[in-house]
């Protein structure tokens, strides 16, 4: 009678206790940056998927169809404002109406996108109202987007909400002191120190550590021989010692500035995995590039 009972008993324990809390938050993301600060802030609690896979663009990404299944299972999803979401967040959304789309650039005061070209010896820098899109690469704009990712999880999980207020304060004072670090580097080199780039990923991390960056790229494209020599002659007369380039992506523009100008090439990712390592290193090999 007393092993009978115990059983049932068993088997409504296990019917009801395990569903909730168990299972890791299923979290979507637009990029791979945005992994390393959700998972800063969920910890174990939640399981990140990346929509634009490694080695693909942000400006162009078309989700695969797989992941468009996988979007019907997911809890959150944790948008960017990148070129890509015009096109398909609200294809994204429509696939799961009860999963809320967190954008988490929200708040973040956009900077035009800047782009240089010559008009016969001019050199301008043209707006065409279109807004800058790498908020990822800042660390005070991180900060921003931590806060919304925290507002996120906080509303689909709030059972969890204390580990996820103290790991957001964790998050916050590493990116203080990353923050702190890189403005140190800078110190003392002169505000508006130039530095060339293919694609023009680092306007924001040049606004806050008092740099400039000159694109490479026009309209998207490799320049055409006229307007590498341009290049080559803007940097020389500017001073350019610096050229930031993808190791991902054709570079034989940058390697032939830098050729030119006697400077160095700072190879950058500004969609690595590993956030925090990625800009500590690409503010070092800046500053050594600059000695
Ligand atoms: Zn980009």
């Amino acid at each position: 009678m007393n092993k009978v009972f115990f059983a049932g008993f068993l088997l409504i324990f296990i019917c009801f206790v395990p569903e909730a809390p168990a299972r890791p938050l299923r979290v979507f993301v637009s990029i791979l940056p945005q992994k390393y600060f959700v998972e800063k802030i969920g910890g174990d609690l939640v399981d990140v998927a990346v929509m634009v896979e490694p080695g693909a663009s942000p400006h162009t990404y078309e989700p695969k169809p797989k992941q468009m299944v996988a979007l019907a299972k997911t809890n959150i999803y944790f948008a960017i404002g990148v070129p890509f979401e015009t096109t398909w967040l609200e294809k994204i959304a429509a696939t799961n109406p009860a999963m809320p789309v967190v954008h988490t650039e929200a708040d973040i005061k956009k900077i035009p996108m800047k782009r240089h070209h010559h008009q016969g010896t001019e050199l301008e820098q043209d707006h065409h109202g279109i807004k800058d899109p790498h908020v990822w690469l800042a660390p005070p704009l991180v900060m921003i987007q931590a806060r919304n990712i925290l507002q996120g999880l906080l509303k689909v999980d709030p059972a969890h909400g204390s580990v996820y207020e103290k790991n957001h304060s964790s998050f916050i004072k590493e990116l203080i002191v990353l923050d702190a670090e890189i403005r140190g580097a800078f110190k003392g080199k002169g505000k508006g120190v130039e530095f060339m780039v293919f694609h023009p990923a680092w306007g924001y991390f040049a606004q806050a550590y008092g740099l400039e960056q000159v694109p490479i790229e026009i309209e998207g494209k490799q320049p055409k021989p006229a307007e590498l020599q341009y290049l080559i002659q803007y940097a020389k007369e500017r001073g350019i010692k610096v050229i930031f380039a993808q190791p991902q992506f054709s570079w034989q523009a940058a390697q032939a500035i830098a050729k030119s100008i006697d400077g160095q090439i700072v190879f950058v990712d500004p969609l690595a995995a590993e956030w925090d390592a990625n800009l500590r290193q690409v503010a070092f090999r800046f500053k050594s590039a600059l000695k």
